[in-house]
């Protein structure tokens, strides 16, 4: 049985990862895909509403499960039995990163390897931090994201203009 693990932030699931998803779960019998819980960055979304998007997004695709985690992404792999790390990459900046952390990773825990897909180009660009930024403006976010969360998007900065607008009053 081969089983993978696809973990990040997606602060929100964006349609670069979900084309990520679709093809690493075709290359191994179980995906999970894992929110990482200690991220350094302060998230936009909560746990919850990550895994929940995630859910809905992948919903059609079989043998994919979403969790969370927090911990060593190594740690969690050997939890999930898994002996690959799936991990995508657009352009040359995210190589050196992404080389320490698989290189890392394999020293800590030769069991599993790190397997980099690359981005398709359509989706070379797309990060989420640029899904919250055009968002944040009320932009048009229907070519970056999936369409079953394009509505939490925007309703999360409207949940913050609200919230600004009550302190202010
Ligand atoms: P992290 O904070 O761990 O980088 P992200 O949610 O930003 O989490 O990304 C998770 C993984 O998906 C990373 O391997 C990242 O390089 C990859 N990724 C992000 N956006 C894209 C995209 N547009 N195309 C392909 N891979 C992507």
């Amino acid at each position: 049985m081969r089983i993978g693990i696809y973990p990040g932030s997606f602060d929100p699931v964006t349609l670069g990862h979900l084309d990520i998803i679709k093809r690493a779960s075709s290359l191994v019998d179980v995906l999970y895909v894992a929110v990482i819980k200690n991220s350094l960055k302060k998230p936009l979304f909560s746990i919850d509403e990550r895994i929940d998007m995630l859910e809905r997004a992948t919903k059609d695709i079989h043998n994919v499960r979403v969790e969370s985690f927090d911990g060593l992404t190594v740690d969690y792999a050997d939890e999930k039995k898994a002996n690959v790390i799936f991990r995508g990459l657009r352009a040359v900046t995210d190589f050196e990163y992404e080389l320490q952390i698989a290189q890392t990773n394999h020293q800590l825990n030769p069991r599993v390897d790190t397997v980099f897909l690359i981005t398709n180009v359509e989706y070379a660009y797309l990060s989420s931090s640029i899904v919250r930024e055009i968002a944040s403006y009320q932009g048009d976010i229907a070519s970056f994201v999936p369409e079953c969360i394009i509505d939490d998007v925007y309703d999360k900065f409207k949940q913050g203009e609200s919230e600004h607008g009550n302190k202010q009053n």
